[in-house]
């Protein structure tokens, strides 16, 4: 099942690829609407058969009349693989690198880091680059959404642990400060359209990914060729710190990053998974006070 957060965090299921199905009855009412997906993930063993029931019988919406939204708003915690590919680590140091000269070990090294889940965007909004003079970059992921609570999981069970993948794009500021800030701006994690779930993805560790900057191919890759695979990455992060239903993994890009700016488009698609189109723009400042 392919789910989706539609219009005022709606809850929804696709029928087909140009229809939705509201399944926000599924959760509570008491639940707060930016925490239905988490909940709806949380009581999947019981709400899932509920959901595929709707998907036959409820009111179908078009997907044209529904603004859909990043499908999952509100993870508590965002984990993320750091230089997870070989041919990515290749390309960052070295003599002509992103950080030149710098020695850019892998994940072996580095293992992982956290995005702030504040960070999160759907793609009824775009990409903001908060900086005009410093370079940002895209980088195409498979994101992991996790299902059953994990806590030290060996690599064995850890599929027992997720719930569903997502397009996912880790975006991230050049520069010299620690990693996890550069990545945790708003709207530096984007994902969408929908969360698939697990038992679409045979082998999470086979999907071919593609990355498009305004239509020309910039990354091509298959997850065949992580370091860590998502066994390992549920694994090795659940070792650390316990993942919770709706919890993200974000599992490393491969070689092909490059620079955005604003007005650029990009176009994320994950076999099996799915496509994720987002936009580029500058951050439009907030009047004084405005966020509060
Ligand atoms: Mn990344």
């Amino acid at each position: 099942m392919r789910l989706s957060v539609i219009d005022d965090d709606r809850l929804a299921v696709w029928a087909g690829d140009t229809e939705l199905v509201d399944i926000t009855s599924l959760v509570d009412a008491q639940v707060d609407p930016a925490e239905r997906m988490t909940a709806l993930i949380a009581g999947w063993d019981e709400l899932g058969p509920r959901a595929r029931e709707l998907q036959a019988t409820g009111p179908r919406i078009p997907a044209g009349a529904a603004t859909v939204r990043a499908p999952q708003p509100s993870p508590r915690q965002i984990v993320a693989a750091p230089v997870n590919y070989h041919r990515h680590q290749q390309e960052m140091g070295g003599e002509t690198g992103v950080y030149r000269d710098a020695k850019i070990e892998t994940i072996e090294t580095y293992v992982g880091f956290v995005k702030a889940s504040s960070s999160i965007v759907g793609p009824d909004r775009p990409i903001e680059l908060p900086f005009a003079d410093r370079r940002t970059d895209y980088e195409g992921e498979l994101g992991v959404v996790i299902g059953r609570t994990a806590s030290c999981v060996a690599e064995a069970d850890a599929l027992d642990h997720v719930f569903g993948y997502v397009p996912l794009l880790d975006i991230t500021l050049r520069g010299a400060e620690d990693r996890s800030f550069r990545k945790s701006f708003d709207t530096f994690t984007a994902i969408g359209p929908w969360i698939v779930t697990a038992d679409e993805v045979p082998d999470p560790d086979r999907l071919d990914l593609e990355l498009r900057l305004n239509g020309t191919v910039r990354q091509h890759a298959t997850t065949a060729d992580l370091i860590y695979g998502v066994r390992r990455l549920v694994a090795t992060y659940s070792e650390a710190m316990t993942l919770g239903p709706g919890d993200l993994i974000a599992t490393g890009t491969p070689e092909g990053v490059g620079e955005i700016v604003p007005g650029d488009e990009i176009d994320l698609t994950l076999e099996a998974v799915g496509h994720l189109r987002m936009r580029v723009a500058a951050r439009v400042p907030a009047a004084a006070g405005a966020a509060h």
